[in-house]
């Protein structure tokens, strides 16, 4: 039997944030774009799961923050094409202490040194005035305070259903419930082959999250990827006079793990609010994914809550799980860029995988597509390359 054939310029394997922007930037720039997802658009079976993300100027690194500042753009694009906003600044709140109980959190410390080189306002805080100017009570007193006014919280279905509506206004070819089994670079351009067709394209875009090494491992170079299994809770606030930063607290947990939470969602109107342990369930990969919420570490997130945010309800009202992707190596963000060398015909295939990229998702598009179209972009940092 003849097996059906069709051709674009580019092909997306992924339709998550990532994915998407890549195609909205690659139709941009007058080329063809198919779009290929295993499950549907603004599926929670990936990284772009539910509803809302944090987003920040600080980091330790300074190539990190410069790259969000010149995100900003994208992002008011994005939101003129919404016509609304879609990270909303509702203020980014780091705390915490040293565990020595030394001096400041290595991260704070650094953060701030970013800020300040970049001329980024910002305040530092003590325990004390943590809990007279945002509410949270009873933090130890050698807690300290880095606040971030621009930071805030990004509605995520906001985004993504922004995104399909450019994409699909533009050209875009969207194909929902239909999986790439192999990727196959050759000389002339790549086929994607799914159970339906063999797509022909110049080059293609891998953006399938946690399940990128399913299409990587066959030609040769799984990416040192981590796969995670995220819990979180939300909680209800008691009034409406009670609202949150958004705040992400080091080592505030009893084994010593982050937690992280919002104020509530300026887009929804909702009263419940977002908190969630930043450690998870490692898996072997996203097929192990269990969704079953991680009971110890939400008991732990509640306490928090109950003792560190009286404006909610310390019961939390809804769990659910979310799968992350991670580099291995710790000193690592992000993975984006061409194959490497070793894979022939590598450079027709790019490849955005792991990190916290969402605040990053509308730059990540533009470099995808740069990298797919040119084979070069002006904004790919050496710490984003593929080892
Ligand atoms: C709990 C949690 C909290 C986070 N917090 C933040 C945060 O505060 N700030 C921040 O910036 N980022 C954060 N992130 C990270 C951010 O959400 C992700 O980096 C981003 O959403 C990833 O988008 P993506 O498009 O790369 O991948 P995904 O959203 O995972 O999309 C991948 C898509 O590929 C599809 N797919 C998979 N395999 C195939 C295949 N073979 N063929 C076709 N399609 C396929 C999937 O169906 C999926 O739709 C968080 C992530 C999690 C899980």
């Amino acid at each position: 039997m003849i097996r059906p054939s069709e051709a674009a310029d580019v092909v997306v394997v992924g339709g998550g944030a990532i994915g998407l922007a890549s195609a909205v930037e690659v139709v941009a720039r007058g080329r063809s774009v198919l779009v290929l997802d295993r499950f549907g658009m603004s599926n929670d079976r990936g990284g772009s799961a539910g509803l809302e993300r944090q987003w920040r100027i600080q980091y330790a690194q300074e190539h990190w923050s410069r790259l969000v500042l010149d995100t900003v753009p994208l992002w008011r694009r994005l939101e003129a094409a919404a016509g609304r906003p879609l990270v909303h600044p509702t203020g980014s709140l780091w705390l915490g202490r040293r565990p020595d109980g030394a001096g400041v959190l290595d991260e704070m410390h650094a953060g701030a040194e970013v800020l300040t080189s970049l001329d980024v306002p910002f305040e530092t805080m003590s325990a004390a005035e943590i809990g007279t100017r945002f509410g949270l009570a009873a933090l130890p007193r050698d807690y300290q305070g880095l606040h971030q006014a621009d930071g805030g919280v990004i509605d995520v279905k906001g985004t993504l259903d922004t995104l399909i509506h450019l994409a699909l206004g533009a050209g875009v070819r969207i194909h929902e419930y239909e999986p790439a089994l192999a990727i196959e670079p050759d000389g002339t351009g790549v086929t994607v082959r799914t159970e339906r067709a063999d797509y022909r394209c110049d080059s293609v875009i891998v953006t399938s999250g946690p399940f990128t090494n399913d299409l990587l491992s066959p030609l040769g170079c799984a990416l040192d990827l981590r796969v995670f299994e995220q819990s979180s809770a939300y909680f209800t606030r008691h009034t409406h006079d009670t609202d949150y930063p958004t705040w992400y607290a080091f080592g505030a947990l009893t084994d010593g793990g982050a937690c992280y939470g919002y104020g509530h969602n300026p887009w929804t109107g909702s009263d419940l609010i977002r908190v969630a342990p930043d450690a998870a369930r490692e898996l072997p990969d996203a097929e192990h994914a269990t969704a079953v919420p991680d009971a110890g570490r939400i008991r732990d997130t509640a306490d928090w809550v109950r003792t560190h945010l009286p404006g909610l309800s310390p019961q939390p009202v809804r769990r659910g799980t979310c799968l992350a992707v991670l580099p291995l190596d710790r000193e690592r963000q992000f993975f984006l860029g061409p194959l490497p060398a070793r894979v022939p015909n590598g450079e027709r295939v790019v490849v955005q995988a792991a990190g916290w990229a969402f605040g990053f998702a509308p730059m990540f598009g533009r470099i995808c597509a740069d990298l797919a179209l040119d084979g070069t972009s002006a904004h790919h940092a050496p710490q984003l390359e593929l080892p």
